[in-house]
């Protein structure tokens, strides 16, 4: 006899996270290349010396300058272990085997499987031909079971982004005793004036709220920081389900210190729509279908030569992140590193 383990996890697919080889150029987990930004080592440092000391479990001083920044009240801020850990704990609150989740697909490969965990059905609903959410097909999905709809926008692993009178409009049609989950990881390279903040929309619908985390544009992805912006019953929810003391005590304090920069956070923002720009311009002369994107990456879509394409830019040192059968997303990084990127693009052209 052996340990009898959940038999449905056979059926859990595995997250897949974007591999790290030595030497070479790492496109594949949407981070940044620029590193944390200014003053955020010394905090660190600082911090470093007292980890022999429990978190502060609410997370409060982190808690409260988001609050100030935001311009809502702490009671409507939860944070996370990364967002991540924030997905998970939303389908803790609201669903029990009965219930479903809906979510588009594909989008980030968590939602199937926070879902799963948790036992709930999954409501997979299909991008439109243009690899953007299909907003209508989405609502269309909700049902009398449906408690949770996570909305990615910008969408990982296509860039793409929802505008506002199209957001709108899906969150008018949505039974309010839904929780629409606007998991904005990307947010803060967003360049359209006409994508809406989801934390504005989180003010003015009772059903709504915004993701968000310190992992991409902030630089602190090994540091596991994240945050939920919504309806207080939600976020109190939230902190219940929340495992102790799992938001360390240096992620807190890079965090904090990551605040305070935000001219470079500004700055390394910019620099990277701009490079997306430059990136996909050269995909599209290319001949590659790379939709518009709103994030710090192009996704190129390749069908059935993606996994060709991944193994070709492997043997050009860069690693890119591919679904097989489906496509590619690619990280933009520094000018040298899209460069290299770039170059293996061209040469596959060629083969
Ligand atoms: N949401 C989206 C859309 C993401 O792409 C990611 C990271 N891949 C996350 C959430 C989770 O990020 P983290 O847990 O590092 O905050």
């Amino acid at each position: 006899m052996t340990v009898r383990i959940r038999a449905d996890l056979d059926q859990l697919p595995a997250y897949v996270a974007g591999r790290t080889v030595p030497g070479a150029i790492k496109l594949a987990s949407n981070e940044v290349s620029a590193g944390p930004l200014p003053g955020v080592e010394a905090a660190i440092a600082r911090a470093a010396a007292d980890v022999h000391r429990y978190p502060d479990m609410g997370a409060t001083r982190l808690t409260g300058t988001l609050a100030e920044r935001l311009d809502v009240a702490p009671e409507r801020i939860a944070i996370g272990c990364g967002s991540v850990a924030l997905c998970e704990q939303l389908v803790q609150i609201t669903c029990t085997a009965e219930d479903q989740v809906v979510f588009p697909w594909r989008s980030f490969e968590a939602y199937p499987i926070v879902t799963q965990v948790h036992g709930a059905g999954q409501v997979p609903v299909p991008l439109s031909t243009g690899h953007a959410l299909d907003l209508d097909a989405l609502a269309a999905a909700i049902t009398p079971a449906t408690r949770l709809v996570f909305v990615c926008t910008p969408n990982n692993p296509t860039g793409t982004a929802l505008r506002r009178a199209e957001l709108e409009r899906f969150l008018d049609a949505v039974p309010s005793d839904v929780l629409v989950v606007l998991d904005e990881a990307y947010r803060e390279f967003v360049t359209d004036p006409d994508v809406p903040d989801g934390i504005e929309l989180s003010r003015r619908y009772a059903n709504v709220l915004s993701l968000r985390t310190f992992s991409k544009a902030y630089g602190l992805a090994g540091l596991r920081v994240g945050y939920a912006v919504g309806p207080e019953h939600v976020i109190e929810a939230l902190r219940k389900v929340c495992i102790p003391f799992s938001i360390n005590a240096v992620g807190q304090a890079a965090a904090l210190a990551s605040l305070d920069a935000g001219n470079e956070l500004k700055d390394r923002c910019e620099s990277v729509a701009a490079e997306r720009v430059r990136v996909r311009d050269d995909l599209l002369a290319l001949g590659y279908d790379v939709p518009e994107t709103q994030a710090n990456f192009v996704w190129l879509a390749l069908g059935e030569r993606t996994q060709e394409f991944n193994e070709h830019c492997m043997g050009e040192g860069v690693v890119v992140r591919a679904f097989a059968g489906d496509g590619t997303r690619v990280t933009i990084g520094g000018a040298a590193e899209n460069d290299a990127f770039l170059a293996a693009a061209r040469s596959f052209r060629k083969t």
